[in-house]
């Protein structure tokens, strides 16, 4: 199962048609242009648009049923299946706005939203990251700039009651030098938290003060992320030369700060393969954040089309394995484990192979 997840990631998969019916997720903070899809009883993000064209997997319809048939170079591999498009998006706030412009849903069960769709380092490519697409689904109007605490409230409750999704995930572009988000981040799951049960994970560059912390974690927060994405200091002044101006060390003390506040294993961070970082520079900067008690979740690199990114392959299976493979050993010898996350992207797992590594 691993090796296939591993493959499909990296290589994509060509779809015969659009019969899966599902929008894939495209634009946005992060990794995008993705389709989940549930094989063998586990749901993961795989690129479907912009680099599955060389791809030996394709999809047919399997028939009346809604399953599809997975094929490896012309042969029949398997079926999967794609989540249906959630109840949720259906409705719209009281102001107009369809419910699926505020938060979207994830995988099969992860409700996600990036609360300011706006950043102080996108407009210039000077700053920005070059793998992210945080503008262009505003830019095509189908998001909303700020999603304000009363409509994730009103849209996380009606995803519980009608979809049951199990977590959230808030993200946000970066505002400012100071709180990098958090702020809006407190102010945001302290409404949801109001309107109905739901674990939160909050994704932001490390505020300055750490007093953040608390306040995040007393707005209601349960688990933090404070992604990386690049772990080598020339690749990261090449590909997110911003962000990078928050070295390594901030980003270790804010680790070293937010664990006792959240908890051993409740604070993450993104890696994304395949941006540039050798794999040892990968597995001995997720060696320390593992001493830490912070869950490193590895991804492969997908390249998003309108980026300065859009032609940078995927890391290949073999590359990706390499990494996975002893990550998943460091992870089981500290026990830090994904499904004991209580929220966020390395509870879900789809953009990675990573957690059948752990087993
Ligand atoms: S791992 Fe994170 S970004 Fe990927 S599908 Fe899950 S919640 Fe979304």
């Amino acid at each position: 199962m691993r090796t296939l997840i591993t493959d499909l990631q990296s290589y994509g998969l060509r779809l015969a048609d659009t019969a899966a019916g599902i929008p894939a997720r495209r634009g946005g903070a992060g990794p995008t242009d993705h389709k989940a899809i549930t094989i063998a009883g586990r749901t993961v993000m795989v690129p479907v648009f912009n680099d599955a064209s060389a791809s030996p997997f394709t999809a047919q319809p399997a028939g009346p049923d809604g399953t599809t048939l997975i094929f490896r170079d012309g042969q029949e591999i398997g079926r999967a299946s794609f989540p249906k498009a959630p109840r949720f998006y259906a409705h719209q706030t009281l102001d107009g706005i369809p419910y699926w412009k505020i938060a979207t849903l994830h995988s099969a069960d992860v409700l996600a939203t990036t609360v300011l769709q706006t950043c102080i380092r996108y407009s210039d490519r000077a700053t920005s990251c070059q793998f992210c697409a945080i503008g262009q689904s505003l830019a095509e109007r189908r998001t909303i700039a700020h999603k304000t605490p009363e409509q994730l409230a009103e849209v996380a409750r009606m995803a519980v009651l009608l979809d049951g999704v199990k977590h959230m995930v808030l993200t946000t572009g970066t505002p400012n030098v100071i709180d990098r988000g958090a702020a809006v981040l407190c102010d945001s799951a302290f409404a949801i938290k109001a309107a109905i049960d739901l674990p939160i994970q909050a994704q932001c560059e490390p505020p300055r003060d750490h007093s953040w912390f608390r306040r995040m974690r007393a707005a209601g927060i349960d688990s933090l992320g404070m992604h990386l994405e690049a772990v080598t200091p020339e690749v990261r002044a090449r590909i997110m030369p911003g962000k990078a101006t928050v070295s390594m060390e901030r980003y270790y003390d804010a680790f070293a700060a937010s664990v006792p506040v959240f908890g051993r294993g409740q604070v993450s961070t993104y890696i994304l393969a395949g941006l540039g970082d050798t794999a040892e520079a990968i597995l001995e900067c997720s060696e320390k954040l593992i001493a830490l008690g912070v869950y490193p979740f590895v991804v492969p690199f997908v390249p998003v089309g309108g980026t300065p990114l859009a032609d940078r392959p995927s890391p290949t299976p073999a590359f990706m394995r390499s990494i996975l493979g002893p990550l998943g050993r460091m992870l089981r010898a500290a026990n830090l484990r994904s499904t004991e996350i209580k929220a966020g992207c390395g509870k879900c797992g789809a953009c990675s192979a990573l957690a059948s590594f752990e087993d």
